[in-house]
């Protein structure tokens, strides 16, 4: 939705990581390009339409040069197709034949081009050779690089990102997001998404703010526009005016003083007022987030999302690669904990170049610890590098969408395959490694009194909890209203995971998102949590509101909240009691 206002434009989504930055917007483009219409070209600017034609080409030259010169070395075989492309550029059917048809028809060049590739597409499809037929295919995609070109988006080049820039996408995966390196930019916003989605919660552990859920910005917005991105409100400003700048200046210097006037506090314990001790985690994704947990004062790591080391490689990272990491990650943090959790791929976090995908139904399928069971060869090298890392310091593992107790056995079954054979060929690990799951599918929640009984510990994710209870898919904005951890079946959910726990006397932590709102606290305080993990960002701010709180009032809050059947109503009481120990600006939603 866009707003008009003095020449500004207002876009108002999701804010999926909290901040404010103002920076220049950098466009990518992830989805295919919108062909151009028709329009005539006067005759005296004919000239110029062609030069334009002709510098996209040369650009997309260079880039692709670029691309065939910064190969990996084990992949500079597989240059054919780009080389292939690199030529077709140039090809007079292609190159001359547009030129000569802006000149003849006095047209631009997007609609030149657009007419002799699909004529071209067609000449060679319906030849009889197969190599040549599928030449089309080239056409196509040399022609989209061109179009892109013209309408003045870039493809992703990691190298030309650099921190002053605002990316505009219209979405980002989690494989794109682990190529781009989020940590080199200012901040970053796009169409799809929620706040749930992977790439929000990589954002949030950088500290980068984040806008998701837009809509239609990357069409809005051009290369270069002066960009405000409020994280905090899910606002956008495009083209801001003097004035709305100047207000946003001041806005970011608040929220900074917020910030460091919260993190001053943050390396005292999370003890309540009557004594009752939290333990307040960090969530990673990868190795180097270890630094902002310590720094915001993390008890330890409660979820290492261990899929996106896999994500930024064409292939699986060998045993030896894994342990190298994993190792650095436990001694960081030796004595506090590390829970590692086996590969979660699949569902949205798609290894592409080695997965087969194409499952129709991604959320359902064969994900995590499906994939995992299937494939020995891949999860027994994790298994032994994570056993082997445990040497080094306190680790855990963490199973990830458990929904059968069939699923337990077997997964504990393929670790201590992995104990016997790291014993069998003298390698060190821990003994008392603990073994626990994610509580994340509805079954898992149905069956939490027989599950406690084979693991450790419970990790509640709510992120995955309410999507498959509510069903609600996490990354989508048209749904994102309905998505809340205070629905009431989501609560009486967590409240039957807590007792199972307790019932069997094993530990219960919550790794969700829901576990990063102070609001929630005085909920998760109140059922009784051991741990809660977040985002290292959140850590002050939780760890300030539990030092506030009473495990007897929460209690009763818990009690309170569960009579209502509606989100409103929980998030009135909560407001009410404790709006004026939260910055309303970041967590009431
Ligand atoms: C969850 O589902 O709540 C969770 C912590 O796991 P992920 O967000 O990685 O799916
Ligand atoms: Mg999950």
């Amino acid at each position: 939705m866009a707003e008009q206002t003095t020449g500004e434009k207002v876009l108002r989504g999701i804010g999926a990581s909290p901040g404010i930055c103002i920076g220049k917007a950098y466009l990518v483009d992830t989805e295919g390009v919108d062909i151009v219409g028709k329009f005539f070209i006067p005759k005296e600017n004919l000239e110029k339409e062609v030069k334009r034609f002709k510098r996209a080409v040369q650009h997309v030259i260079d880039e692709m040069e670029t691309i065939i010169a910064e190969r990996p070395t084990e992949l500079k075989d597989k240059a054919e197709i780009l080389e292939a492309h690199s030529q077709l550029l140039k090809d007079k059917r292609l190159y001359d034949k547009t030129i000569a048809t802006i000149e003849s028809e006095a047209i631009n060049a997007e609609w030149a081009l657009n007419k002799v590739t699909t004529a071209l597409r067609r000449m060679f499809k319906n030849m009889n050779d197969d190599y040549l037929r599928a030449r089309a295919d080239d056409i196509a995609q040399v022609s989209e690089r061109i179009l892109r070109r013209l309408a003045g988006a870039e493809t992703v080049n990691i190298a030309t990102i650099d921190k002053r820039v605002v990316l505009v996408a219209h979405d980002l995966s989690p494989a794109e997001t682990s190529q781009i390196h989020l940590e080199r930019i200012k901040g970053f916003i796009t169409d799809r998404g929620g706040r749930a989605s992977h790439t929000s919660i990589i954002a949030r552990t950088l500290e980068i703010p984040a806008v998701t859920g837009l809509g239609n910005a990357s069409k809005i917005i051009r290369q270069d526009d002066l960009l405000i991105v409020d994280g905090n409100t899910g606002t956008v400003i495009v083209q801001p005016s003097e004035q709305t700048l100047m207000e946003f200046e001041e806005k970011k210097m608040g929220y900074e003083r917020y910030r460091s006037a919260i993190t001053k506090y943050c390396h005292l314990p999370a003890r309540t007022k009557d004594g009752h001790e939290l333990k307040i985690m960090g969530n990673i994704e990868l190795p180097e987030e270890v630094v902002p947990v310590i720094d915001n004062g993390g008890d330890g790591i409660g979820l290492y999302r261990t899929e996106f080391q896999y994500m930024a490689k064409g292939r699986f990272p060998t045993e030896e690669e894994l342990f190298d990491r994993y190792r650095d990650v436990v001694e960081v943090m030796h004595p506090r904990p590390v829970t590692f959790r086996t590969l979660d791929i699949n569902g949205d976090k798609t290894v592409r170049q080695i997965v087969e995908s194409g499952e129709p139904n991604p959320a359902l399928g064969l994900r995590a610890i499906r994939y995992c069971l299937k494939n020995p060869s891949v999860f027994q090298p994790q298994l032994r590098a994570i056993l082997r890392a445990s040497a080094f310091g306190n680790v855990r593992i963490l199973l990830p969408m458990i929904s059968s107790c069939q699923e337990i056995l077997q997964a504990r079954a393929a670790i201590k395959e992995a104990v016997d054979a790291l014993q069998a060929e003298g390698i060190r690990s821990a003994d008392n490694v603990e073994i626990g799951i994610m509580i994340e599918v509805p079954a898992a929640v149905v069956m939490a009194d027989v599950m406690a009984k084979m693991v450790d510990f419970f990790s509640i994710g709510t992120n995955d909890l309410i999507q498959y209870t509510l069903a609600i898919d996490r990354d989508n904005k048209d749904v994102a209203h309905l998505y809340h951890p205070l629905q009431p079946a989501i609560l009486r959910m967590l409240k039957r995971t807590a007792e199972a726990a307790k019932d069997n006397g094993i530990k219960v932590f919550m790794c969700g998102e829901m576990a990063g709102n102070p609001l929630h606290a005085p909920i998760l305080l109140g059922l009784g949590l051991d741990e809660l993990s977040m985002n290292p960002q959140s850590i002050p701010a939780v760890k300030n509101m539990i030092r506030s709180l009473d495990t007897h009032d929460a209690e009763n809050v818990l009690d309170e909240v569960l009579q209502h059947t509606s989100v409103e109503a929980a998030l009135k009481l909560l407001r009410q009691r404790y709006g004026d120990l939260v910055a309303a600006m970041l967590y009431d939603q």
